[in-house]
């Protein structure tokens, strides 16, 4: 049987069973239900898209997969060369993956590894509070919360601040010298509960990790191609390392990317064999994953998703303008995010069925509903999803 994730098993609701999928579409035996969650985010083309199911047949008919480990092959060498040119300042240096978590510890083994190599004893990473980088265990060392991780106890090595500037100069006066890397979700912090913050933190996060010598890492498992209203939060602040995921392939399968920039790469780049990066994912560089990722890249830039995403925003403020409810702490919306947090838990059991009876699939989680749509969606349909979320507190 299948072990379903975050679940008790015991006590779950049965899943709903998807026969059938295209584009914000899920499927049921009896229900047609917009996907308000994107599959976790990722399937920002929606489903069956068919430019994109067209890539991954045409790599199929070739071969799927081939290992990096001595061989390299088109569908890789292409992808990294996109990103290169596609992401920001000198973010050239593509190390693949096969899930945001992998390549958010690859990020941190490349910023450890890179003070190692230059026989520096950085010995702590900074992070924030609430931050969510995966579930892997060096992932959760510097994540922050307490109901993905409270097993795990505490932890060394690592520490965690809000988002205030105040908090950050205080880390840097204090710790500034021992941190190997400063590793955050920009803008948007995701399973931490959608949230926002101001650019102008991770503006001064720059300028201290210049000023310390310490690696800025940007975690846009999440947040990279648009979520935010921006292509890449990198596109404001440059990081030294980048990681994406997620949607990097559409959501197609399961693939992602650390992307060093010149200072890092350097630091590996010797005649010591031991400088080298140790790391190789058996999957790395997938040709049928980077096929579609190229594909998806493709769609994003021709079809102005920037465009479609300022759209879902304007709607989405528009909708939810005045709203609100003696049970709703906040209304957060940023790019194509909207999330309702509310005071206790509680107040959003039973929601999930409420909004599968209304045509939607929602998972809301915690304090917090929210909707992070498909950038395709429809206006009349992305007004249905608000509206659902809207009518569960007017019942
Ligand atoms: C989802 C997510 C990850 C983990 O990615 P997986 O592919 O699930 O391993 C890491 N960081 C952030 C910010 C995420 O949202």
């Amino acid at each position: 049987m299948i072990w379903y994730p975050y679940e008790q098993m015991k006590t779950m609701r049965q899943p709903y069973k998807i026969v059938d999928a295209e584009g914000v579409y899920l499927y049921t035996q009896d229900q047609k239900l917009i996907d308000s969650v994107s599959s976790w985010w990722c399937m920002i083309h929606g489903y069956r898209h068919p430019a994109l199911t067209e890539a991954i047949k045409r790599q199929a008919d070739r071969f799927s997969h081939v290992m990096l480990g001595g061989l390299t092959h088109d569908p890789a060498l292409r992808l990294s060369e996109k990103l290169q040119a596609f992401l920001p300042g000198d973010l050239d240096y593509c190390f693949f993956s096969d899930s945001g978590s992998v390549a958010v510890e690859v990020a941190l083994k490349m910023a450890l590894q890179f003070n190692t190599n230059r026989g520096s004893g950085r010995d702590m990473a900074l992070s924030l509070t609430h931050a969510y980088h995966g579930d892997t265990f060096k992932t959760m060392e510097v994540g922050d919360d307490e109901d993905y991780h409270f097993a795990f106890g505490e932890k060394k090595g690592v520490i965690h601040i809000p988002t205030q500037i105040a908090a950050l100069e205080e880390a840097f006066a204090k710790y500034g010298d021992r941190f190997y890397c400063f590793i955050v979700e920009p803008l948007l912090q995701g399973a931490g509960g959608m949230r926002m913050y101001d650019v102008a933190f991770l503006k001064r996060a720059r300028e201290l990790c210049d000023a310390y010598d310490t690696l800025l890492i940007f975690d846009e498992v999440a947040t990279g191609f648009g979520r935010t209203g921006n292509r890449f939060v990198a596109d404001l602040v440059c990081p030294d390392i980048l990681v994406l995921g997620k949607a990097l392939t559409g959501g197609y399968i399961g693939h992602a990317a650390t992307v060093a920039n010149h200072k890092v790469f350097q630091g590996f780049y010797s005649d010591e064999s031991r400088h080298a990066l140790m790391h190789g994912p058996t999957f790395m560089g997938n040709a049928l994953a980077c096929s579609v990722a190229l594909q998806s890249i493709k769609v994003f830039e021709q079809e102005d998703y920037m465009g479609k995403i300022r759209d879902i925003e304007a709607v989405t403020r528009r909708e939810m303008e005045g709203f609100a409810d003696a049970r709703v702490k906040e209304v957060r919306i940023m790019g194509g995010c909207v999330c309702v947090e509310v005071y206790d838990a509680q107040e959003l059991k039973g929601f999930q069925q409420f909004a599968y009876e209304r045509g939607v699939f929602s998972r809301p989680f915690l304090n917090y509903m929210y909707a992070m749509v498909p950038y395709i969606i429809g206006e009349g349909e992305l007004v249905q999803v608000l509206h659902v979320m809207k009518e569960w507190f007017q019942r």
